[in-house]
């Protein structure tokens, strides 16, 4: 069936559409029809694009003020005679919706019935800054396409597998009781991705490995994944937890706030966003959150980029050492996301004086696979590190289908 996977955020609207079924997933046959984007909604110049298989590209710089102009426009795209997909909307099947915060509530992907969808609207609170366009996108395409399934695909919802040492803070317990601050984990999409991959490299079932895997992409985050379910995972109960981003902080001394807010005389909403805009990458280089950026300027000599990407690095690297403890050992190693899948430098850095542990990159295998799946450790290395680039709207289309069919 044909699968639309919308992802919503507050001034975009990324989308695929994926021809899967039970025996697509069974067999590995999905297949991408189409792809596309339509970002800085709300702006003066709007940026589409759209290219479907077979069929020229699009690119159009209109003026989209709202969603439901773009939404509209996606599915006007995709039945275009000349650059689209499918002759009819009809074709469509199914929409997977992504949705960024499920709280406690699903810790799988659901059909969205008038009940789930109040369950999603109260985990707004969880995550006022992403779920109200998720819901905003659900609704305008269920205005546009109402007689077909809609299924909401959670970032948490693999990650609630975590035992409660791992999701529980050291706070009062109350505040976990009376406004649910826990640790939820996010990017769960694209870390079961690499579970499925990994189950198919290695030719074992999850069942059977303990994995780790690092998506680093402007967002990063790392899970410790133990015979297929997430025991633990860098981001918390939003995702400034845990590692350095591209201008997100991770973890830093929760004191340093109320300190930087005193000195600098921040209000809330100040602190928040040098937390999540002003920090990480771009922060510390105070030059760019672009991986690629820092790079060129590390190599022209520039110290405080150089220092931007070792703190990077340093706290990866911690992470796969807190991981391989958390999990008592660990089989494979998987590396993801643009910083991921295509960084070298990053990859060796994180790497680097684990073969203690027994992992042990080969440096050119690790240079020169960018940006495609492929073995970066030596052959003789007992942990297996790959590059696996992620394939998270495959994950939402498939989840869809297994909801439709009742299969989990
Ligand atoms: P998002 O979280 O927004 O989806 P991406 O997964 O696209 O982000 O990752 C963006 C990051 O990947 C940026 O820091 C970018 O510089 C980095 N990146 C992309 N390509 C390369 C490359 N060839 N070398 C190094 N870094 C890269």
């Amino acid at each position: 069936m044909k699968v639309l996977v919308l992802n919503c955020g507050s001034s975009s609207v990324k989308f695929q559409l994926i021809e899967t079924s039970l025996e697509a997933i069974e067999n590995a046959t999905d297949q991408i029809l189409a792809k596309g984007q339509i970002e800085k909604i709300g702006m003066t110049t709007s940026v589409v694009r759209f290219e479907a298989e077979g069929k020229p590209p699009l690119k159009e710089t209109p003026t989209i003020l709202e969603h439901k102009v773009a939404i509209s426009k996606v599915i006007k795209m995709l039945t275009d005679p000349e650059h689209g997909a499918i002759k009819d909307e009809k074709e469509i099947c199914a929409v997977g919706h992504r949705v960024v915060h499920g709280g406690e509530k699903f810790a799988s992907s659901k059909i969205i019935t008038s009940e789930v969808y109040e369950q999603i609207d109260a985990c707004i609170e969880l995550a006022p800054l992403h779920n109200p366009h998720n819901i905003k996108g659900y609704q305008i395409s269920k205005a546009l396409l109402p007689n077909i399934p809609h299924a909401a695909v959670f970032d948490t919802s693999f990650h609630q597998s975590m035992p409660n040492y791992a999701y529980i803070y050291g706070l009062p317990y109350v505040l976990y009781q009376r406004h649910a601050i826990r640790r939820y984990g996010f990017h769960g999409t694209s870390h079961r991705y690499l579970i499925y991959r990994f189950e198919h490299i290695l030719k074992t079932p999850r069942e059977k490995l303990k994995i780790i895997t690092c998506h680093l992409g402007n967002g990063c985050s790392i899970a410790a994944v133990r015979y297929g379910q997430s025991i633990d995972t860098t981001m918390g109960f939003t995702p400034l937890e845990g590692l350095v981003m591209g201008t997100r902080s991770g973890d830093i001394d929760p004191a340093i706030i109320l300190h930087v807010m005193a000195k600098e005389e921040l209000g809330l909403h100040e602190a928040n966003t040098m937390l999540n805009k002003h920090s990480g990458l771009m922060g510390i280089s105070g030059l760019s959150n672009d991986m690629r950026e820092l790079m060129k300027e590390r190599d022209k000599g520039n110290e405080r980029a150089a220092l931007a990407i070792d703190v990077f690095c340093y706290r990866v690297k911690k992470y796969i050492c807190a991981y391989a403890g958390a999990l008592s050992g660990v089989d494979a190693i998987g590396f993801t996301a643009g910083i991921g899948e295509n960084c070298a430098l990053v990859r060796e850095k994180s790497c680097a004086g684990l073969e203690f542990m027994g992992i042990e990159l080969d440096a050119e295998r690790n240079r020169s696979i960018n940006g495609k799946e492929g073995l970066i450790s030596r052959d003789s290395s007992p942990v297996k590190v790959y590059v696996i680039p992620t394939n998270e709207e495959l994950v939402i289309a498939r989840d869809t289908v297994r909801c439709i069919e009742g299969v989990f």
